[in-house]
């Protein structure tokens, strides 16, 4: 690929996103390039990529192609789609993370050029470093402004998440990051743990606004990534066995936390469809936890109505538990005890 003066980066709104937009922007922006995103998934959106992935794919997969193919229509120069492999040591991501370069090319005809970089920092950050120089040669820039580039845009995701553990969301915090102002949700009623992958728990269409649900029911609804990440791994470590999924850790350690907080009424473990981390990370969690636990499974056929239906209830009991109202209570009536 040749330089160009300024070219245009299309990111789409989906999966990672939420975990890196913020840094993978100033990247861009260091090196004097525009950035487009995408808009928030829509049923245009999401339909399009159901059309076109591979049936297989998980739900978040196919919303993925459906952002891809909304910026391939823009007339952006390329397409930032990484090959994430691992964003930490001894951990790894979802291993379709891995194909989604490939998944792309093989079904989307009219699709720019990719920025697809292997990000495996399993290998350490030399590996990144070399894929980084690599590129920055292919492109005309200079290797050297390339991985400081990379290196100053990576203060970003520190910033991003110091925002979250104010308690804020990833999709909130990085409003904030843009410049948005966000009032701090005071007390309410109930506290609840909502478990998930980032880009099911806040993309609004693809959970089904489940957040937007729970604050008409009067819960304060927190995520793992409001947690100290030190908590977080310290309880996920007290597993027999190491979860080597990055993401299934934290949500194991979060469980773990939410589990013991006196303050958090009760769980909901938010997955899709088809997700093989899940069907693991999902049983662990649910085997351990001594608190009212729900686990909502959604995928591209879900409707809010049932979602609604779930809630209510789940809510309900945990009101009427947390008020004992149901204490001694005998299923029986009152005099089915004998002293
Ligand atoms: S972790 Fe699950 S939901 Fe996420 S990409 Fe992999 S299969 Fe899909």
């Amino acid at each position: 690929m040749k330089q160009k003066s300024g070219p245009r980066v299309g990111i789409p709104r989906a999966l990672f996103y939420y975990h890196f937009f913020p840094q993978w922007k100033r990247f861009f922006e260091n090196l004097g390039w525009e950035v487009q995103v995408s808009p928030p998934t829509n049923k245009a959106i999401a339909n399009e990529g159901i059309a076109e992935a591979v049936s297989e794919a998980c739900f978040p997969v196919k919303v993925h192609y459906g952002h891809s193919l909304y910026l391939s229509r823009q007339g952006v120069d390329l397409i930032f789609a990484p090959r994430l492999i691992s964003i930490e040591r001894r951990s790894y991501i979802c291993p379709k993370f891995m194909g989604i370069p490939d998944m792309l090319r093989a079904q989307i005809k009219s699709l720019p050029p990719l920025f697809d970089i292997s990000i495996d920092l399993s290998q350490g950050s030399r590996h990144l470093n070399r894929q980084l120089r690599q590129w920055a040669l292919e492109t005309g820039l200079s290797p050297h402004q390339v991985e400081q580039a990379w290196q100053q845009a990576e203060r970003e995701t520190d910033y991003l998440n110091s925002i979250c553990r104010a308690g804020f969301r990833l999709g909130e915090a990085i409003r904030i990051w843009e410049g948005h102002p966000m009032a701090k949700k005071g007390p309410a009623a109930l506290n609840i743990g909502v478990l998930g992958h980032c880009y099911t728990l806040n993309d609004s269409f693809v959970n089904l606004n489940l957040f937007g649900r729970l604050q008409e029911m009067g819960v304060n609804a927190v995520t793992v990534e409001m947690a100290d990440p030190d908590l977080v791994h310290k309880a996920a470590d007290q597993l027999p066995k190491r979860v080597f999924w990055t993401v299934g850790r934290d949500l194991v350690g979060g469980a773990l936390v939410y589990d013991r907080d006196p303050a958090i009424d009760g769980i909901i473990y938010m997955t899709c469809f088809g997700c093989g981390p899940d069907s693991m990370v999902a049983k662990v969690i649910e085997r351990r936890m001594k608190k009212p636990f729900m686990l909502l499974t959604v995928d591209e056929h879900s409707g809010e109505a049932g979602l609604i239906t779930r809630l209510e209830a789940f809510c309900d009991m945990l009101r009427r538990r947390r008020d004992r109202v149901e204490d001694n209570i005998s299923p029986h009536g009152k005099f089915s005890y004998s002293h």
